[in-house]
């Protein structure tokens, strides 16, 4: 029988109050019921901010290397249950198990980086323009902080954010995806069985429409961090402007790699099947567009196609598996009619562009990982986000033209240039418009103690990884002690003529 899941709130695990309930399926078998989950509302997401504010008031006051103490304690749970939570990630959302792996693995870093920032959070001393007197700047909470996320890493961002939310002193209000709320419930159990206090973490599961909703509008969250897509990040946007919270957005992607005559191309071949297919391609950072210089063009499509046409598809539990299943048949269909647009466009395709009919893979939401050639910069499938096993390949001829084809979309996360000539790579690493560029390496990568993010409609300034998240989950608060005895009057006293 299918394992009954529920919210914790305030150290407690408790039903929806409504009692309504949603499934949770396996996207490679789904007649597999992973569990069953509460079907939230406002009405569990106001007990849940109620505790939330409450437990702020004693959790801020713990020191910082006590709260980092408790991310060390996490991070060895993490690494004694590693196994079990990428298991059960594979059959929750379907990519294979050595990425399921390294999901968790990411999870593993960000509590050890967040463990050592308490002992820093550093802050600054800065000379005061007047005498006896002493100028400071440190951080502090900020309040409760509203956690919502997307299904593609069920472990890795939630981590990014509530690891370094409560090693900042505040409390959370977490509301994961709905298609990966067991994963989201084991990062939980874990953090109580490593010592955060009641109503320090609460989870709220329930669709974006309810849950999401009221944590954005709820006028005690203070913040919301959201990775998901553009179009709700708007909306939160939106939402949020009412009560004027702190609003940290991680947003689409339309990625390229780009290849120069002059690169390896065994290299960049292996990039691109990794950038491309792995994770299905629903990777924010996946390889969507293939920009290839016009003399290597015909080579590498060839190389491309070869390849491409022998990854395996299947369960993301078996051995020997390349690609798993969409996360569901949504992603599937959204999947389907992209590949139609491309061919309504004009692009040819040349691998893929299919549901696959192998019968061992007839219970699963799967699709042939797809390639287009002769794809322009003007064709859809060469601007919007498709967040599957689909690449665009566009020709160019010059550097400064391939940079102006990667730089054309309302995105701007990942990149990446495949070339020997060192004044072309730090070329494009100046002229390129996104958040991260690799050179010699695929558009995914990405490492925990590393600033994250993107530029233009990718997101709205912040950055996730390394010390840039620590300012987004702090404020800075400035303190003046004047020792002079006497009143002092900056900008007038040091200044009279
Ligand atoms: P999504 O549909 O935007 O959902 C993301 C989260 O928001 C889910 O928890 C969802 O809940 C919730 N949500 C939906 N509507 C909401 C609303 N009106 N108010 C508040 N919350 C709401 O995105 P997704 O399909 O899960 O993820 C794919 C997208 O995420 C892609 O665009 C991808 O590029 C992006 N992504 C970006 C990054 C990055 O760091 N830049 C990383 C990973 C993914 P339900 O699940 O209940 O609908």
């Amino acid at each position: 029988m299918a394992r009954k899941f529920q919210n914790f709130i305030n150290g407690k695990w408790v039903d929806a109050k409504s009692g309504k309930t949603f499934e949770n399926r396996n996207p490679a078998h789904w007649d597999e019921v992973i569990g069953t989950f509460p079907k939230s509302g406002a009405e569990d997401v106001e007990e849940a901010v109620r505790c939330a504010r409450k437990a702020f008031e004693t959790w801020r006051l713990v020191p910082a290397p006590k709260r980092g103490d408790i991310m060390r304690a996490v991070g060895d749970l993490m690494v004694a249950r590693k196994e079990d939570l990428a298991q059960m990630m594979t059959r929750e959302m379907g990519k294979v198990l050595t990425e399921t792996r390294g999901d968790v693995q990411e999870g593993i870093d960000t509590a050890y980086y967040a463990s050592s920032e308490g002992r820093r959070l550093f802050g600054h001393t800065v000379p005061s323009e007047l005498p006896n007197k002493f100028n400071m700047a440190m951080r502090v909470p900020i309040g409760v902080a509203g956690i919502i996320t997307p299904w593609n890493f069920p472990m890795a961002i939630p981590t990014w954010k509530i690891f370094p939310a409560l090693l900042c002193g505040n409390t959370v209000v977490f509301k994961p995806a709905s298609d990966t709320p067991a994963t989201a419930t084991a990062l939980v159990e874990i953090l109580t069985a490593a010592g955060v206090p009641p109503g320090v973490v609460n989870i709220v599961h329930g669709g974006g429409g309810e849950v999401g909703n009221a944590i954005v509008g709820h006028p005690d969250v203070d913040l919301v961090s959201f990775t998901g897509s553009t179009l709700v990040g708007k909306k939160i946007l939106e939402m949020a402007a009412a009560t004027l919270k702190r609003v940290s957005l991680e947003l689409g992607g339309k990625n390229a790699q780009m290849v120069m005559p002059d690169a390896n191309m065994e290299l960049a071949l292996e990039g691109v099947l990794w950038g491309a297919f792995g994770t299905t391609g629903q990777r924010c950072t996946a390889t969507s567009r293939l920009l290839l210089h016009e003399k290597i063009h015909d080579t590498l499509v060839e190389m491309l196609v070869r390849r491409v046409n022998s990854l395996r598809l299947g369960d993301g539990l078996k051995e020997g598996v390349d690609v798993g299943p969409c996360v569901n048949e949504s992603q599937q269909q959204t999947v389907q009619s992209y590949v139609e647009i491309g061919i309504k466009e004009g692009a040819t395709l040349v691998a893929g562009g299919a549901v696959p009919r192998e019968p061992d893979l007839a219970h699963g939401w799967f699709y042939r990982p797809t390639v287009f050639t002769d794809v322009l910069p003007h064709h859809r499938i060469a601007k919007e986000e498709i967040f599957g096993p689909v690449l665009s390949v566009l020709k160019f001829r010059t550097l400064d033209e391939g940079i102006r084809i990667m730089n054309d979309t309302i995105y701007g996360l990942s990149s990446s240039v495949y070339t020997t000539n060192i004044n072309d790579a730090y070329t494009a690493i100046r002229d390129i418009k996104a958040g991260i560029t690799y050179i010699n390496a695929p558009t995914i990568g990405a490492e925990a103690h590393m600033p994250f993010g993107g530029v233009k409609q990718t997101g709205n300034g912040h950055r996730e990884g390394g010390w840039a998240v620590y300012d987004f989950f702090s404020e800075w608060k400035t303190v003046y002690v004047d020792y002079s005895g006497g009143l002092q009057r900056a900008q007038i006293d040091n200044y009279e003529s």
